[in-house]
């Protein structure tokens, strides 16, 4: 049966520029390879959820796994903690988390800590975690810096909620509440209660770090507090071996999205150079990618720079890191023998007001079998006269699936 690549931009779609002539980066950006395949191939546009609908990476990636965000997203925390390597069972609640500076009355100072490096965010996730291991209480503390200022937190034990209130205000200057329950429930209650214990044991064990004293000696801001949001259950997804049959891998970057891949039963592939950010290695995910279509069913190849530079608000970059990634799948493009292609979007990211937004994000699919329509252009409003039509992300993996004879016939 033959493969499936699944190549998504992040945050692909976009609006059209003054500083392109009107035009969007993807319509400006010379992309001969993303072109040949659109032309090869059918073409449409697609709604990560519904029309209008601006959408997160994380309801936009379940979603066009084939997962409807609003019966199976359970918030951020679970999908960054399994993205980070961590086990998590039903029931299990987990939060993002950040290492922040905080003043004694807990006003947030800094959010990201002085800028703290990941290798010393880990000495200090150590003494968290050795901590946590000795805590007094009913459920289980487990703590994991990731990247810099980044963290997970996981709280497991029987009469968990995840119905908590952030304590990160998300901005600086501003105090930390302690959380607090957001429904009249002895589970939400308790989940509160002992969360904020937590945090203010977590905080004397920062404070007296070793680590902490030197940055305070040498004037830098030390990480005295860890400050939590996003809390959510673990979500229970069908996986897609369940659902098509198929063995399954990602390759990204970033935590979330191995996240979300390894809540629908995926494995990850780690490319050490890929870094989810503009300067990743293109050309060490392209060859992790086509070496795991020998062995998986499903290869799910994700790159973030796009949505980086659209954030970044520069449509010229994400112009010119689009002509990148066209040139690694163009170089590879004699090698798909047997595979079916989509390349697509997660949602749209304005590159002139660096946000997420609900228009449709162009998609190609290529390969044996595949009707070839009359589009020949890969962008946003050639793709609108594509044969597929207006299509929602929760349909992708239907179509892909039915291409390789993974869906099950309805009726007789
Ligand atoms: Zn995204
Ligand atoms: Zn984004």
């Amino acid at each position: 049966m033959s493969k499936v690549l699944i190549v998504l931009l992040d945050g692909l779609g976009d609006r059209p520029s003054r500083s392109l002539n009107g035009m969007t980066p993807l319509q400006m950006a010379h992309k001969p390879g993303l072109d040949e395949l659109a032309a090869e191939g059918i073409t449409g546009i697609m709604d990560p959820v519904a029309p209008g609908i601006p959408v997160g990476s994380d309801t936009g990636h379940l979603s066009i796994l084939g997962y409807d965000p609003y019966r199976y997203y359970t918030g951020r925390g679970p999908l960054e903690a399994l993205g980070a390597g961590m086990d998590l069972r039903p029931g299990d609640v987990a939060f993002r988390v950040n290492f922040a500076t905080v003043g004694d009355d807990w006003t947030v100072i800094d959010r990201r800590a002085g800028r703290i490096s990941t290798e010393e965010a880990r000495a200090l996730g150590e003494a968290i975690r050795e901590m946590a291991a000795g805590f007094d209480s009913e459920f289980r503390f487990e703590f994991l810096s990731t990247v810099e200022h980044r963290g997970v937190l996981v709280m497991r034990g029987d009469g968990l909620s995840d119905e908590v209130t952030d304590v990160d205000p998300h901005r600086e200057g501003v105090k930390a509440e302690m959380p607090r329950p957001r429904s009249q429930t002895p589970e939400a209650e308790r989940t509160a209660r002992e969360l904020e214990r937590f945090l203010r044991r977590a905080r004397e064990v920062l404070e007296s770090h070793p680590l902490n004293v030197e940055r305070v000696k040498k004037g830098l801001r030390p990480a005295n507090a860890i400050l939590p949001r996003g809390a959510g259950k673990m979500p229970k997804l069908p996986s897609l071996r369940e659902r098509f049959g198929v063995s399954s891998v990602v390759i990204a970057g970033g935590a979330l999205y191995r996240g979300v891949c390894r809540a629908a039963g995926m494995d990850v592939r780690i490319v050490p150079t890929a870094t989810g950010t503009l300067n990743t290695d293109l050309n060490a995910k392209f060859n992790a990618a086509f070496e795991s279509l020998r062995t998986y069913d499903l290869v799910f190849l994700h790159i973030k720079g796009t949505d980086t530079a659209s954030h970044d608000r520069n449509p010229a970059v994400k112009a010119s890191f689009i002509e990148k990634v066209d040139r690694e799948l163009r170089a590879r493009i004699d090698q798909l023998q047997d595979v079916v292609v989509c390349v697509t979007g997660d949602h749209t990211t304005s590159s002139i007001d660096g946000r997420h937004h609900g228009d449709p994000v162009p998609i190609l699919i290529w390969g044996e079998g595949v009707r070839r329509d009359k589009v020949v252009r890969f962008d946003e409003v050639s793709c609108a006269d594509g044969a597929l039509g207006r299509i929602r992300g929760l349909d992708v993996m239907n179509v892909l699936m039915d291409l390789v004879g993974r869906v099950e016939m309805f009726g007789e």
